[in-house]
């Protein structure tokens, strides 16, 4: 059975948790503190930290894992990267201190010290970028260094931006954008990658319905070419004869989960009736 190496706790752990469950994959431990636990009689999870993942999946230890990009990048392991899963979304960036009149890199002079718990992908960023500096690796809290005089820059994560504000930092520069993946170091051609290919599958599915909603509504037949205009669904909209529905047909159609707010006001006004909407368990078009 194959093994799939999963965060134990922080950020992405219930992410990855629910993907397996929506994905009918559902984790089954022997209780929350399990460190091993099938997913859906399918697969072996391993619950590990996030950082160590790449490590693990490298070593073959597990065949697959879910982990941020940024901590692939950091361990220097090749790994493969199998899919997207576009939760765990951040970016790795270059903060100064507010009062400081830095506002860019390139008014960066001297030998800047940067702390950061991602010494690897810091050193290649400023090494591409021509600016000579000296790394202070951290295991944490590298927003702090520059208040504690010992560093002047950081290289942290953020998503919101509110804990560097917090923290009186401002942004200058992205390193790179992360989110978390699927990776794997079983080789293209082994035959365990069917199984791997058949998981990517399945993950994708699920990732493609959150994004988008199954509309269905009355549209009355002389509007019918004006709905379709804004309906496109995956291969145009399905229309439907209702019984006795007069001058009404059924539209049916897979539409963008973003834009709903705004579908749904436009059907109104070209008469649609009974609108419904619901979620898309797993799409695969
Ligand atoms: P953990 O330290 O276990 O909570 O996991 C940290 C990982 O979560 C990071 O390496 C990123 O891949 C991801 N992440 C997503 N958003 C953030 C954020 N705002 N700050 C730190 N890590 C984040």
């Amino acid at each position: 059975m194959l093994r799939i190496a999963l965060p134990n706790k922080g950020r992405l752990s219930e992410d990855a948790r629910d993907l397996f469950t929506d994905a009918g994959l559902e984790v089954r431990g022997k209780g929350e503190r399990a460190l091993t636990a099938s997913l859906g009689g399918e697969f072996e999870a391993i619950f590990v930290r996030a950082a160590d993942i790449p490590e693990f999946v490298a070593d073959g230890a597990a065949q697959a894992g879910i982990t941020g990009i940024d901590l692939v990048l950091e361990s220097g392991r090749q790994v493969e990267e199998l899919l997207d899963l576009a939760f765990g979304r951040c970016r790795l960036v270059v903060a100064v201190r507010d009062e400081s009149s830095i506002r860019q890199l390139s008014d960066l002079h001297g030998r800047p010290r940067v702390a950061t718990v991602f010494p690897r992908i810091t050193a290649g960023f400023f090494a591409a970028q021509n600016i000579p500096v000296d790394i202070v690796p951290v295991s944490g809290a590298a927003e702090i260094a520059p208040h504690l005089g010992i560093a002047d820059i950081v290289v942290d994560l953020t998503s919101t931006g509110s804990t560097l504000k917090v923290n009186g930092l401002v942004e200058v520069a992205t390193v790179i954008e992360s989110s978390a993946r699927l990776i794997t170091c079983v080789p293209a051609g082994d035959p365990r990658r069917a199984q791997l290919d058949e998981l990517v599958d399945a993950l994708a599915s699920v990732l493609r319905a959150r994004s988008r909603r199954y509309l269905m509504a009355n549209v009355p037949r002389v509007r019918l070419a004006e709905v379709q205009a804004i309906l496109p669904g995956i291969n145009g909209p399905t229309v439907i004869d209702i019984l006795d529905g007069g001058e009404m047909v059924a539209v049916h159609a897979v539409v963008p989960a973003a834009t709903i707010y705004r579908t749904i006001g436009q059907l109104k006004q070209l008469g649609c009736q009974g609108i419904l909407v619901t979620r898309i368990e797993r799409l695969m078009p």
